[in-house]
């Protein structure tokens, strides 16, 4: 089983509609969606009703047990993130500011202060009959790149109990180049960047393949809306080159892809330009996830 991830310097460059017009074509059998602070892979590809869920607890936070605290104030000076108040003759904790550090349970003459687990998020799991992981992160929690780790563990697991062994596994990637996308790409075969065809676009290209070569993972390129800046696809492409690059193609703009969107469809379900490149894409990527070591001769 080959495991490829798309990913995109930003949100909005149509990466999870991409993804879900890969896994439409590729008969879909198992996917992931790692961006778990905005995951809408599963409204992509109209997943109804989540098969099972399982909670995910991130690091600890301090909880006062405000029969024991004295309100001596120690605590709160010793809070380097302004997480405790003091209230009514004790101190009490704010959640959203707790990065869980512990320095207060280590001050605590009364022995007030704990840290206790704390539920950041949940798993979710789809089998509609595509095998679909994903999660959802609570507002205002952090370690999301923990839980990407457990949303492509929780597939893994699914995939040995059912016996299911897909030929290629698309996950869709978080946006950015933040501690999700490394946690998302560590253990790929092969990361997508879908690059925007702009200064800003190329800029995020740069860092994302500065991340996937630091993490030894094989790259390919691809442009969304490529006609819109023809210069700028011009700049992806010779970049592509420059650094040996697998440059897979361009993808037009196409108002046809909101209207299927909309409905509902992969942007593959019917006949138009953006899926035909799509489709394009999507073969070229097979083969250069299956054979990574031939000259694929993919440049314009
Ligand atoms: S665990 Fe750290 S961040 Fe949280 S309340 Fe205690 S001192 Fe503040
Ligand atoms: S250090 Fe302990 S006793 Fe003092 S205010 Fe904080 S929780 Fe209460």
């Amino acid at each position: 089983m080959k495991q490829v991830l798309v990913v995109s310097g930003k949100g909005g460059t149509g990466k999870t509609t991409i993804t879900a017009a890969f896994i439409a074509l590729s008969g879909g059998q198992a996917c992931a969606d790692c961006d778990v602070d905005a995951p809408n892979l599963h409204l992509a590809l109209r997943l109804q009703e989540v098969s099972s869920t399982e909670d995910f607890y991130g690091l600890p936070k301090a909880v006062i047990d405000a029969a024991r605290c004295t309100g001596c104030g120690l605590c709160e000076q010793h809070c380097r993130f302004d997480a405790i108040l003091g209230q009514e003759g004790h101190c009490v904790v704010d959640p959203f500011r707790c990065e869980g550090c512990g320095v207060c349970t280590w001050v605590c003459p009364a022995a007030a202060a704990a840290m206790q687990p704390w539920k950041a998020g949940e798993l979710q799991l789809y089998r509609q009959p595509l095998l679909a992981s994903t999660a959802r992160l609570h507002m205002g929690s952090g370690n999301s790149g923990l839980l990407v780790t457990d949303v492509k563990r929780r597939l893994q697991s699914a995939l040995e109990a059912q016996a299911l062994d897909p030929a290629v596994v698309f996950n869709d990637g978080p946006p950015g180049i933040g501690c999700p996308v490394i946690a998302s790409m560590t253990g790929m075969d092969v990361v997508l960047v879908v690059a925007e065809p702009s200064v800003s676009g190329i800029s995020d290209l740069k860092r994302l393949v500065k991340m996937a070569r630091g993490l030894h993972v094989a790259m390919a390129i691809c442009v969304n809306q490529g006609d819109i800046s023809p210069q700028h696809t011009a700049a992806v492409v010779e970049f592509c080159r420059e650094r040996d690059l697998q440059y897979l193609g361009s993808i037009p703009y196409d108002p046809t892809v909101v209207e299927l969107v909309n409905q509902g469809k992969t942007i593959v379900d019917q006949p138009c330009p953006a899926g035909r490149a799509v489709a394009a894409i999507h073969r070229k990527l097979l083969n250069f996830v299956m054979h990574p070591d031939q000259e694929q001769g993919m440049f314009p």
